[in-house]
């Protein structure tokens, strides 16, 4: 098997058993996200307390590589800080944009899986849409806040 096969299988799994799916009892932040090139949809919510994410749960519609992308961050999200969340989603992007070191993209569990997608840039807002949810979420998190 390579490693390509490899990618493709944890892709698949996350879109078929997707985890972090459906309704929160207490969101606190939700956003919704729509991605038009492919027709994806994304709503993403989180539950916050004390900085760290302790719930997440997203819903939506769309292609494979766009819904497990949702799976897979809020696999890796849930129960960290909206700091360590924050840096997950730069070095997502980064990944998707040029060659990261291995020893990096370990950070970012299943979702390195998509680093594949960066030979396919009509793909990159699909894999982006779900962190791009995130980062809005945190956004606004922010902003009730304060
Ligand atoms: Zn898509």
């Amino acid at each position: 098997m390579s490693l390509d096969d490899l990618y493709q299988e944890v892709i698949l799994d996350h879109f078929n058993n997707p985890r972090c799916r459906g309704e929160l009892e207490r969101p606190d932040v939700r956003s919704e996200l729509f991605n038009p090139l492919c027709g994806d949809r994304i709503e993403l919510r989180l539950e916050v307390q004390g900085g760290h994410v302790v719930d997440v749960g997203f819903d939506g519609k769309g292609c494979s590589i766009s819904q497990a992308s949702a799976s897979m961050m809020g696999e890796l999200c849930k129960g960290k800080t909206l700091h360590e969340v924050e840096q997950y989603s730069k070095l997502f992007q980064e990944m998707l944009k040029k060659q990261c070191d291995e020893e990096e993209l370990v950070q970012l569990g299943d979702a390195k899986a998509l680093q594949g997608v960066r030979a396919f840039p009509a793909r990159m807002k699909c894999a982006m849409l779900a962190w791009e949810a995130m980062e809005k979420c945190i956004k606004k998190f922010h902003t009730d806040e304060s």
